[in-house]
């Protein structure tokens, strides 16, 4: 059985943070879309300069560059019995492309982390990232202990192009329109719990475990 959990969640909610979490202490491979893009922005590969301009206006990486991207990453053996995936799927056709790769021996896992539009301003125009680690941090809420550097690596901490104000509010209002219909879709299906992001980020990880464990063992009596 190859268990999938997926993170849904606005721009900003708390995926990072959470998926980062999670992956240690459930043993699954941490996937982000966003981190693979950045990975080739960074690197001047052909898809990263396909995707540059999408990502910097707050638009979203056209589907087809998408999944041929993230198929391949699951294709790794590290994904092979399971992988956590943090902002992938963003769209309908995402997200039915996903469903019909995944075989019948998959159990998936949706959790959607509920954050008011107040706090999701805040969280993403305060982020800051490490250039030499996936380390996520913010200006207010979750300072590094020496001002501009990673506590994990040492590394020079930055603030993403796209996490100015005006490209969050973009960023927005492409989530309502493209991404916010895959709660209905993932609910229909009976695979989707939403939890409040709006917690610590310690409590909102023990809130995530317990709502993967209590998923889990009503499935079918544990007989996996
Ligand atoms: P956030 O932290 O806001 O959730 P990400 O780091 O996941 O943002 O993504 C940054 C940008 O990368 C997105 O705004 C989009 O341009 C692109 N991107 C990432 N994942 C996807 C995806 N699944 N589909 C389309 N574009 C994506
Ligand atoms: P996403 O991946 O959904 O875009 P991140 O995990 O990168 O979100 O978090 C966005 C910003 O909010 C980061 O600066 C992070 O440190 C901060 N953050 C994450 N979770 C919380 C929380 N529960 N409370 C306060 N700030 C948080
Ligand atoms: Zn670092």
């Amino acid at each position: 059985m190859t268990r999938v959990v997926i993170l849904l969640g606005a721009p900003g909610a708390g995926k990072g943070t959470q998926a980062a979490n999670l992956s240690t202490s459930l043993g699954l491979a941490h996937i982000a879309t966003g981190d693979l893009f950045r990975e080739n922005l960074k690197n001047n590969t052909v898809l990263g300069e396909k995707a540059r301009g999408f990502m910097n206006s707050g638009r979203l990486v056209p589907d087809a560059l998408v999944l041929e991207m993230l198929f391949d990453r699951v294709a790794q053996p590290d994904c092979k019995s399971g992988y956590l995936l943090d902002g992938f799927p963003r769209t309908l056709p995402q997200a039915v492309a996903l469903e019909a790769a995944l075989g019948a021996n998959t159990d998936v896992q949706v959790l959607n982390l509920e954050v008011s539009e107040e706090s999701i301003l805040s969280r993403a125009t305060g982020r800051l990232l490490c250039r030499g680690c996936t380390a996520i941090y913010h200006r207010s809420f979750r300072p590094p202990v020496t001002s501009g550097v990673c506590d994990e690596c040492g590394g020079e901490l930055f603030q993403r192009e796209d996490d100015q104000e005006v490209v969050v509010r973009e960023r927005l209002n492409v989530y309502h329109t493209e991404t916010a219909p895959l709660v209905e879709f993932y609910s229909k299906r009976n695979l989707l719990v939403g939890v409040n992001g709006e917690q610590t980020p310690d409590r909102v990880t023990e809130v995530l475990m317990s709502a993967l464990a209590a998923v889990n063992s009503s499935d079918n009596g544990g007989d996996k």
